[in-house]
């Protein structure tokens, strides 16, 4: 059965109209559908699912959404014929597919809101681990972006399920770990692998890749083996005998020059930490599935180094990281090869913040046992008068207590602006203390 325009089903006594059709994909239609007040999305399923999955659907909406991020189900409706769906609230039009993200046609503004999109992705799959779920079905057609400012939606939560269960949904093999692709024997149960949190953990990493580099970890030169990328390819690529590319062991299956274009643009740009991170999860962790995929939390800490540590060129206006836990530093800009500019860094403990006009501070900054990497609590911003002057505009629960490097102390109001001059020390709150070093 499908629904048209201006057919109604009634629900716990409300009464939905269909007003359009949203979309089509390979289990059900979405529709738009109003309650005379508000609007919502319906996705209604070609085929009768299953009990089991109709149980999940039923728990996942008892359980509620892991966060915001989450377009999450809201209600299921069953009709007499024992058809079913969903309802669910309308992502909103500034939000764009990841695949149009993956194909060029919608970059992010700048690195940036990039890196605060893959935070808000990681932050997203760690509320999902900690509520006992886990991803299914996961793919590029599950995530929206907003390229302006890093916001990110997922989409398809009929397919997350509680671990270790499996509703015989198992995604695209390109962003699976190679234990589900194998179908591999549990080695406590010795029933076949199923999703889990450690699953989920490589995939995830998948997807970091594809967004910081535009490609995916596993497809080099082996590439060249197959006259096309079939189902037997596929597994052999991503399941019977997945190499990473950046392999420091194996260089079988580098990326292809004038193929792989955005990769070998990209890769070589990532700070050290995020490099590693990536090969332990794609050479080690291909094996040692529970202790060698880095977590949401190690993840999370590193993204948010590389987004502190970001800078822009004058010249080019492209960012970069100085690179202050490299090898070599970057004495001019990887893009233009013009001399890197003057800098201006906060340090607070551990953390070193580069400070130029449009970044931010983070909660994670003033409290480290904080989750919240992308609260914002600061802003850098220019004096409009006067645009060689910055200053971070607040938005703390306190007042703040400067120092200038004469030993002069003032009190800046939570919603004031700290004046952002040479040697200043900050006293955020009793144990949080930063200090400003242009160099
Ligand atoms: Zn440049």
């Amino acid at each position: 059965m499908r629904l048209s325009k201006n057919d109604t089903f009634t629900v716990d006594g409300v009464t939905y109209k269909v007003i359009n059709t949203l979309g089509e994909g390979g289990q059900g239609e979405v529709y738009l559908v109003s309650d005379g007040g508000n609007t919502y999305a319906f996705k209604y399923y070609k085929e009768i699912p299953g009990s089991d999955f109709k149980f999940n659907l039923k728990n996942n909406i008892n359980k509620g959404s892991p966060a915001s991020t989450f377009i999450w189900p809201k209600k299921y409706v069953e009709f007499d014929d024992e058809s079913c769906g969903y309802l669910m609230d309308v992502r909103s039009s500034d939000y764009v597919s990841f695949i149009s993200y993956l194909t060029g046609k919608n970059p992010f503004k700048d690195l940036k809101t990039k890196l605060t999109w893959c935070i808000e992705l990681v932050e997203s799959f760690k509320l999902l681990h900690e509520k006992g779920f886990s991803y299914q079905d996961l793919n590029d057609g599950s995530f929206f972006l907003n390229p302006n400012n890093g916001k990110l939606l997922i989409c398809d939560n009929d397919n997350v399920s509680a671990d270790k269960t499996n509703l015989g949904i198992l995604g695209k093999m390109r962003y699976m770990a190679p234990e589900i692709v194998r179908g591999d024997k549990d080695r406590m149960t010795g029933e076949r692998q199923m999703p889990d949190t450690h699953s989920d953990r490589f995939s995830l990493a998948i997807i970091l890749f594809l967004t910081l580099c535009l490609g995916n970890p596993f497809e080099g030169e082996r590439l060249k083996n197959h006259v096309i990328v079939d189902e037997k390819a596929e597994y052999e690529m991503f399941g019977k005998n997945p190499i990473y590319i950046y392999n420091e062991h194996d260089k079988s299956n580098r990326p292809i020059n004038g193929y792989h274009t955005a990769v070998l643009k990209y890769y070589p740009m990532l700070p050290s930490y995020i490099k590693e991170a990536f090969h332990k999860t794609f050479t080690d962790g291909l094996k040692d599935r529970e202790n060698s995929r880095t977590t949401e939390i190690e993840w999370l800490r590193l993204l948010s180094q590389y987004r502190d540590e970001l800078i822009t060129c004058p010249h080019c206006g492209k960012e970069y990281i100085y690179g202050y836990s490299e090898k070599k530093v970057n004495s001019t800009c990887p893009h233009c090869h013009n001399k890197t500019k003057e800098m201006c860094l906060l340090t607070i403990g551990r953390k070193r913040i580069l400070l130029e006009p449009g970044k931010y501070l983070y909660m994670v900054h003033l409290n480290k046992y904080s989750s919240e990497y992308n609260h914002a609590i600061g802003k850098v911003i220019q004096n409009k008068n006067n645009p060689s002057l910055w200053g971070i505009k607040l938005r703390v629960d306190n007042d703040i207590t400067v120092q200038d490097r004469n030993g002069n102390t003032k009190v800046i109001a939570k919603d004031g602006v700290i004046p952002i001059i040479n040697k200043l020390s900050i006293q955020f709150d009793s144990q949080t203390k930063g200090e400003i070093d242009k160099q």
